[in-house]
């Protein structure tokens, strides 16, 4: 029998990985899926603590979603959607302009979240770039919080905020703006919410009113920034950033390929403070972490920014060859019909606050300095010194320790630096959530050393 691990250590190249590090280990090869545990060739089953890398929602066989992808195989795997429609991602289309906050109205599709950010940046720059007003055509720039993340494709690397995914990679994009986000945890002005009101976001407003005539877009993860360490945005900040766009006439893109299909108890973060953004990205658990999906949202406004004769060339001079996708968005589908059915944002808030609880019993321990929660997405930073907040040494590795010990329990997790990540599937259930915590308590006395 071909030894498969030794196999991916000759010809794989793994994202996001030192491979030197990598090839000194044996890679755990998954089999298959089990609910919310993955199995793997050696019969070892493991809770997916963080999803499937943030993307899985219901589990890993659910029923209907299996039977939704069945069915639609036997019809139509894929057609393009340049010259030609297909069933399901017109059906997947009207059911999101449904779900979406009110006011958006078109739905653009492609196959991963890099990809819907670039396409809200080139669709933003279109638009201002036709616009019938002359003066907005210097509408050319985009504003991005410190933290962000947004994909790994240039434009999205442009607007990135993580200096070690980042920076190598500047002399290479366009400039954005960048407006301070909001690590209270390390507030740069010492200041603490509420008492604080919000002070950092005047770093966006002073940005908007020296460089707003010149702003095409403000580009926001709405309420928490993932990939930056699970940072969370303070309630009142989206709802007033979406006022600072309006008031300086830019649009406003929400990236909720994280935050969307109910990760922070609703189906998308935007509506925790009402707000409409004029574009939103969704993906990761668009097709309930089966398929690669992705879409643009827009507002008709935008949309309609690129109508007008052929020969005027104003159309979006833009496609992917799996867009609209026909098997992913019948998992999509059914994927939403799973929510209805199972009152699963119900359950996303039981869940939440049953972690939330549990994770108070991690308090104890000195090395975790700040536990930051929204909906079923948390970060737990650890740090060395818990009354100075001082970090552990990234050459520690503690992260990439604790969460390699947690798999002697059972569960899967992926650090961010210092700051350990859960992020289990909605399907979470009372016992797992159990299990996760005590495993993890367990592991960081253990790797901290107390
Ligand atoms: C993961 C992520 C992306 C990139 O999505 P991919 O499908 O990995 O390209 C973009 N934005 C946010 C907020 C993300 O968390």
């Amino acid at each position: 029998m071909t030894d498969l691990p030794e196999l991916d250590l000759r010809t794989l190249w793994h994202p996001f990985t030192q491979m030197g590090d990598w090839m000194d280990g044996r890679p755990v090869v998954i089999e298959r899926g089990e609910g919310n545990y993955l199995i793997d060739t050696e019969g070892r089953r493991y809770l997916d603590g963080i999803s499937s890398m943030w993307v899985n929602l219901h589990g890993h066989d659910h029923p209907r979603i299996r039977a939704a992808i069945h069915t639609q195989l036997d019809r139509l795997a894929h057609s393009t959607l340049l010259g030609l429609a297909n069933e399901p991602s017109i059906e997947l289309a009207a059911r999101l302009v449904e779900l979406a906050p009110a006011g958006l109205t078109r739905v653009f599709f492609s196959d991963n979240g890099s990809t819907a950010v670039e396409i809200a940046l080139k669709m933003a720059f279109q638009f201002w770039q036709q616009h019938e007003d002359q003066a907005s055509r210097a509408r050319t720039r985009f504003v991005a919080l410190k933290g962000a993340y947004h994909g790994d494709t240039l434009g999205a690397v442009a607007l990135g905020g993580v200096e070690s995914f980042h920076e190598i990679f500047r002399p290479l994009v366009f400039e954005a703006l960048r407006a301070e986000n909001a690590y209270c945890y390390r507030c740069p002005y010492g200041l603490r919410y509420p008492d604080c009101g919000i002070h950092c976001l005047e770093s966006l407003e002073g940005l908007l009113e020296r460089h707003g005539h010149e702003v095409a877009a403000v580009v926001v993860e709405p309420l928490v920034q993932a990939a930056a360490g699970i940072l969370l945005l303070p309630d009142g900040w989206l709802k007033r950033a979406r006022e600072l766009c309006t008031r300086h006439g830019t649009l406003l893109i929400v990236d909720e390929v994280a935050t969307g299909f109910g990760r922070t108890g609703r189906m998308f973060a935007c509506e925790h403070e009402g707000v409409t953004p004029d574009l939103m990205t969704i993906a990761k658990g668009m097709s309930a972490g089966f398929l690669p999906l992705a879409a643009t949202l827009t507002s008709e406004e935008i949309f309609e920014g690129f109508l007008g004769p052929v020969r005027d060339q104003r159309q979006f001079f833009h496609g992917h060859s799996y867009s609209g996708n026909a098997l992913a968005c019948a998992a999509s589908l059914a994927s939403l019909e799973v929510f209805e059915q199972e009152a699963v944002l119900e359950h996303v808030r039981e869940m939440s606050e049953h972690l939330a609880r549990r994770l108070e019993t991690l308090r104890r321990l000195p090395a975790v300095g700040e536990i930051r929660q929204r909906g079923l997405m948390v970060g737990i930073e650890l740090v060395q010194d818990r009354a100075t907040r001082e970090p552990f040494d990234a050459g520690e590795r503690i992260g990439a320790l604790v969460c390699m010990a947690i798999r002697k329990h059972g569960v899967i997790l992926r650090p961010l630096g210092e700051t350990i990540v859960l992020m289990p599937p909605l399907s979470v259930q009372r016992g797992e959530i159990e299990h996760l915590v005590d495993a993890l308590a367990k592991c960081i006395a253990q790797v901290t050393g107390e």
